[in-house]
């Protein structure tokens, strides 16, 4: 048989767009210079990646001395959580982190580390049923040495959208810089940081159709911050290692059509098709619960909970059907343990297991979705019997 796969996993990572991977090619072998030398094969390579800075710091509505290029989201996560941590300990002996419970493992892991080998104090903001952030207990948990707050942008896992922009307003009338893993937002919501009221924040290419392996940290002017990666004068000492040329074009290619894309009729198209997809399953398929905000939600997310399923044997089940979906837990294999993120909603336990993320993208077909939506409701009942 010939089974068409349709891709609904665009949380996961995206398709690097032709126009993208086009404006990288030169990059590799014909300006291949090192940005770091002073001849003029070094300038052209300073000139691109020196370009690509102003086009992000334009969309991002930041200085380009505000855009520090890194490895990935995660890189840009890690260096935003403990350079602020050093950083803080050094100047002022600040301790005290603040993070929330339904954070990427990018942040979680490294504000664990920092608590469990460095001894920093990490407490975790209290979040509502949809994992929103309670203001009150942001307000009454920052202190005179709390160092940062970590809250994310878009949830990758149940799609909810924080209010950046009240909760920076807190924080900076305590005077805390507010950092946000906008990982997943970079393709679909806005990134002004002066109307999120960011002082950090991170992105991914590959989240926003670009390539693989390279990220962005926004780090507002003033905000003190020691680099994790020592070595060359890279990124204004921040962030050592010989720039990622093509890469950082490719991103900077990427961001600018994505962001673009945000005015345009794409996005209700998306908004359609993620309200169809939530709409049937929640009509059509008995004891299934949406997860995440149902209003303040990423555009192109459904993310659901069943009663009485094991998630990967409705993965598996879909993807023979031609379907690949995921699932909000820790593996890939076995049994898997639910996400810290499920289990920071306290969802009830024969809930917990079945869960299942349906992401779309750009070029997800109404016609992909008639089909989805026609198979669903019997392969959640196939895998509810699945022992
Ligand atoms: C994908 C993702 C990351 C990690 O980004 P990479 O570029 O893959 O390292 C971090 N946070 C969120 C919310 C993500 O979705």
């Amino acid at each position: 048989m010939n089974t068409k796969h349709v891709y609904l996993d665009h949380a996961a990572t995206t398709p690097l767009d032709e126009e993208v991977m086009a404006s990288m090619l030169p990059y590799f072998n014909s300006i291949y210079g090192n940005p770091s030398s002073v001849h003029y094969f070094g300038q052209k390579a300073e000139d691109a990646r020196e370009t690509s800075r102003e086009k992000i710091a334009a969309i991002l509505n930041c200085h380009p001395s505000e855009i520090i290029f890194t490895s990935c989201g995660t890189e840009s996560d890690n260096l935003a959580l403990r350079g602020t941590a050093m950083a803080a300990r050094k100047l002022r002996n600040a301790n005290h982190l603040l993070i929330t419970p339904v954070e990427h493992h990018a942040v979680s892991h490294t504000a664990s580390q920092l608590a469990a080998l460095f001894g920093y104090e990490v407490e975790t903001l209290a979040v509502d049923e949809y994992g929103q952030v309670i203001l009150e207990d942001l307000e009454n948990k920052i202190r005179k040495d709390t160092f940062l707050v970590s809250v994310i942008y878009a949830n990758n896992e149940i799609g909810s959208v924080s209010n950046l922009s009240v909760i920076g307003e807190i924080c900076r009338g305590k005077g805390v810089p507010l950092h946000s893993d906008a990982v997943q937002a970079g393709a679909h919501l806005p990134l002004d940081v002066q109307s999120l009221n960011l002082d950090l924040m991170s992105l991914g290419a590959h989240k926003f159709y670009g390539p693989k392996g390279i990220g962005v940290l926004y780090l507002r002017n003033g905000v003190d911050l020691y680099p994790a990666q020592t070595g060359g004068a890279q990124e204004g000492g921040l962030r050592a290692g010989t720039s990622n040329i093509p890469y950082i074009v490719g991103m900077a290619k990427a961001l600018e059509i994505a962001q673009a894309r945000l005015d345009t009729e794409y996005h209700q198209k998306i908004i359609a098709q993620r309200d169809r997809i939530i709409g049937t399953v929640l009509e059509e398929i008995p004891d299934a619960k949406l997860t995440g905000d149902p209003i303040k939600r990423m555009p192109n997310h459904a993310s659901f909970v069943f009663k009485n399923l094991e998630s990967n044997n409705l993965l598996i089940l879909l993807d023979q059907a031609g379907f690949a979906c995921s699932s909000a837990s820790a593996c890939k294999t076995g049994n898997p343990a639910p996400s810290d993120v499920l289990k920071a909603l306290e969802i009830e336990p024969d809930w917990i297991r079945g869960s299942l993320r349906v992401t779309l993208g750009k070029d997800t077909e109404n016609e992909d979705i008639n089909r989805f939506l026609s198979i669903l409701p019997d392969i959640v009942q196939k895998a509810r019997l699945v022992e």
